[in-house]
């Protein structure tokens, strides 16, 4: 089943069930808290927390989704996509656990021709809080689960919040069993890559004043109404449909792989460190392609930076192919033909879309082959030396004259078993960024107008690196 159609079946299915069916919000969305949308419910926010009164009791979307926290798991697991779709129900005041376990259990069991998914409920299990006796029965009466297959765990796994303040509350997690050559028995308590989780069922219910932890917050009070939020990845459910290893296999992202492997002469399945670059380059690119389209330029700073090192990622591990002529001109176009369909947009827009990636790559390109030359002198005499760390000189070096974003010298740096000094690093960065405020101030009242640049500061933090560390909220 392609991803375009259980896309449609999932509105269609919550369509036929009262829902209004609502347009994904752009990746950017004005929330202080998230550099991206991160999940199906950031745009319904102010509903949740009654600070808006929504025009519908019930809604359903499929929202465009990046979560940067994800990026070292790309590739490696098999569910993990720095970009993905987050189909999701939610109930504002309406229905609550039962309208939410039936609605969700028969959109999954349905047999296909009855406009369902037609999974083998025999392979379905679910998490519930280990308190919440109420979603243990309802899983037994709805869906006529037997115990073992409701799993109970703790706050961490089954307590939903923002990692913020917030709209919180207890979740039920459904998970798909994959089969024994997957891994070993025991539920998703005992393997979460056997068991493969499909859909989070959010019963929110209160407002959280504090959030130290996942699992450490106070709840300021009961929200005015109990609402249902869920989200279901797309992705994931597209690779066990069309029986598929992974996410980065489906109909949407695999030819961006076929098309890596025609470059490059290498074979997709035959090695598995090229594997993974294969699945990096395929999810990369279309993220790269799905937050140009959303308006974000590469840059040194927060969103731009994140979208800067996607691109230069993908690029590298073309290069780590053994392909080192442009790749995205070739690559990008690819990953548009497959998300045209659900996207339109991009269609019309790339002109200006394919500029933008374009010419990060010939920017990455032109310092790219000079800069591995110094690293790898530098690692080299690192190793000699008997240190199995890199200088944060060196590291600022890469960073300020080749454009080697921090992480990508750290992952070098990996590959060659060293670390780097990143503290050393970030005091360099900071001194740079001293010296420009000095500088600007030198300069004020001449030419430059700084107030620009002040204000993306004030917005965004100084540095690519404070940038990424500030990506710290994600939504279980
Ligand atoms: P995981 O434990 O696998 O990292 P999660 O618990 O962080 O997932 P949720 O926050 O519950 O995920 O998000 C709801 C759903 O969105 C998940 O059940 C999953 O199907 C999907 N999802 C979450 N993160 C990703 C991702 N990085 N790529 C693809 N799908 C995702
Ligand atoms: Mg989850
Ligand atoms: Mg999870
Ligand atoms: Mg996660």
């Amino acid at each position: 089943m392609d991803t375009a159609e259980i896309r449609r079946r999932f509105l269609a299915h919550f369509e036929a069930a009262g829902h209004t069916v609502v347009p994904s919000a752009p990746l950017l969305f004005d929330d202080p808290n998230l550099l991206f949308v991160n999940a199906g419910m950031v745009p319904f926010k102010p509903y949740f927390l009654g600070q808006e009164t929504p025009p519908f009791d019930r809604a359903t979307s499929v929202q465009k989704c990046v979560r940067t926290l994800d990026i070292e798991e790309v590739g490696k697991t098999t569910r993990h996509g720095t970009f993905f779709q987050m189909n999701g129900n939610f109930s504002f005041g309406d229905y609550f656990k039962e309208g939410a376990i039936e609605l969700a259990w028969s959109l999954i069991t349905n047999p296909v021709d009855a406009g369902g998914l037609g999974f083998d409920p025999d392979r379905i299990w679910v998490t519930v809080l280990h308190s919440d006796t109420e979603a243990r029965e309802l899983w037994k009466k709805v869906a006529g689960l037997p115990d073992e297959r409701i799993q109970n765990r703790g706050l961490l796994d089954n307590y939903w919040n923002m990692g913020v303040p917030g709209p919180g509350g207890p979740c039920s997690e459904i998970y798909v069993d994959r089969g024994p050559q997957y891994g070993p028995d025991g539920g998703p308590e005992a393997d979460e890559d056997r068991f493969l989780e499909i859909w989070n069922l959010v019963f929110m219910q209160e407002e959280l004043s504090a959030v130290r932890a996942k699992d450490d917050f106070d709840v300021l009070a009961p929200l005015p109404k109990k609402n249902i939020d869920t989200g279901m990845g797309l992705e994931r459910v597209a690779y066990l449909l069309q029986g598929k290893e992974n996410m980065y296999e489906i109909d949407e992202v695999f030819p961006v792989i076929a098309k890596a492997a025609e470059m490059s002469g290498k074979r997709y399945g035959a090695d598995h460190v090229d594997d993974v670059r294969f699945r990096v380059i395929a999810d990369h690119v279309r993220s790269g392609l799905m937050l140009i389209g959303d308006g974000v330029t590469p840059g040194n700073e927060a969103r731009g930076y994140v979208l800067r090192r996607l691109l230069r990622r993908a690029v590298r591990s073309m290069r780590l192919l053994g392909y080192e002529g442009p790749a995205l001109p070739e690559l990008l176009p690819v990953s548009l033909d497959k998300m045209k369909r659900s996207y339109p947009e991009l269609e019309a827009d790339f002109a200006r879309i394919s500029q933008v990636a374009y010419a990060e790559e010939e920017a990455f390109r032109s310092t790219l082959a000079k800069g591995t030359q110094v690293f790898d002198l530098a690692a080299g005499e690192t190793k000699t030396s008997g240190a199995t760390q890199l200088s944060g000189d060196k590291a600022f070096q890469l960073h300020d004259t080749y454009g080697f974003p921090i992480d990508l010298t750290l992952e070098m740096a990996a590959e060659q078993g060293l670390s780097v000094d990143e503290e050393g690093f970030r005091g360099l960065m900071a001194e740079q960024r001293a010296r420009a405020k000095a500088d600007a101030k030198a300069k004020k009242g001449s030419h430059a107008d700084t107030t620009l640049y002040r204000q993306t500061l004030d917005a965004h933090g100084p540095t690519d690196w404070q940038a990424y560390t500030t990506l710290t909220t994600e939504s279980r």
